[in-house]
């Protein structure tokens, strides 16, 4: 067997161009979504991802405001920033790109973005509403993943699903959105004993942990779906996920590729997400 391959470059291009006609339709409104961008200090792949993320925002039709802060800046000031942010009629999303500095606390600056322009979905108010099964504004990278799924016609309903990493930001609402979705949901870490044990009785496997090759051939069932969220940069600078790709791959039913997979679709995501909150803003101003 060959797995079929979950193309999210080619899924995101398509839903791309469906947020800009929605983007195109709500300007004949006088609203164009915009994203504020945030940037905290000079790390590449933050930069890179924030490149990326600009770029999605040019082909989505949505306007974005970038902020290249110095690594020195303080909480205070970057508070300051959001609390301007949160108070600005022309947008409707904000996102701090992580990791943010060490002398930052990363927990009061998500607090800080208003519920509404959560667009990253991390706010603990919009992770309740996940919880609860009613999400507003989803975390972007579960919810790509839940989108390459839904397009490939793979219904999580009654299927075993592993989701391998409990970050705040990955594993943990995938679990919930798997398990919104009817699937029963075991979460693996860095402390579980046996991944194997768990990940052969899975139909589905979604893995974000930052392993190299950590998911291997003899460790799921033939047919299985495999979902690798992980972005690992070798020494030669090549990128590669957390699965052992060219093998399991002959394995495996379906496959995301790194890159190509997840990471498009996070951004995807994002621009969705920035259009939805702009659709709440123009609702709740006719409400008005
Ligand atoms: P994290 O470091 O916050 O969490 C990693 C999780 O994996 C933890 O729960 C840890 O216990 C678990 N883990 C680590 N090693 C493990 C092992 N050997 N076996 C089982 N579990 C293990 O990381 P994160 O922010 O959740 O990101 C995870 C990966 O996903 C990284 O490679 C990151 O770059 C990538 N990522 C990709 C996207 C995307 O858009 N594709 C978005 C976010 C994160």
């Amino acid at each position: 067997m060959v797995a079929r391959i979950l193309d999210g470059k080619a899924l995101s291009a398509r839903l791309r161009a469906r947020v800009r006609q929605r983007a195109e339709a709500i300007a004949q409104h006088g609203l164009q979504p915009g994203l504020a961008v945030v940037l905290v200090g000079e790390n590449p792949a933050s930069q890179l991802y924030v490149n990326n993320k600009v770029r999605a925002c040019v082909e989505s039709g949505v306007r974005s405001l970038r902020y290249n802060l110095p690594r020195q800046t303080s909480e205070t000031e970057l508070l300051a920033l959001i609390c301007r942010l949160n108070a600005d009629e022309q947008v409707h999303g904000i996102l701090v790109q992580l990791p943010l500095p060490d002398h930052i606390d990363v927990r009061r600056v998500l607090e800080t973005i208003a519920i509404e322009k959560d667009v990253d979905g991390f706010h603990a108010q919009n992770v309740g509403h996940l919880t609860l099964g009613h999400p507003r504004l989803p975390s972007c990278t579960p919810a790509g993943v839940m989108a390459l799924l839904d397009d490939a016609g793979i219904d999580p309903a009654g299927k075993n699903a592993v989701v391998i990493g409990a970050s705040n930001i990955v594993g943990k609402p995938m679990a919930l959105m798997l398990l919104s979705r009817g699937a029963t949901v075991t979460v693996c870490h860095a402390q579980t004993r046996d991944l194997t044990q768990h990940t052969v009785l899975a139909d589905i496997v979604v893995v974000a942990a930052g392993c190299p090759k950590l998911v291997q051939k003899q460790m799921i069932q033939s047919g299985a779906v495999i979902v690798d969220v992980g972005i690992n940069r070798l020494p030669d600078g090549s990128i590669v996920g957390d699965v052992d790709f060219d093998q399991v791959k002959t394995k495996a039913g379906w496959i995301s590729p790194v890159p190509g997979g997840v990471g498009p679709m996070t951004v995807t995501m994002l621009m969705e997400n920035t259009l939805r909150a702009a659709e709440y803003h123009q609702s709740a101003r006719l409400a008005e």
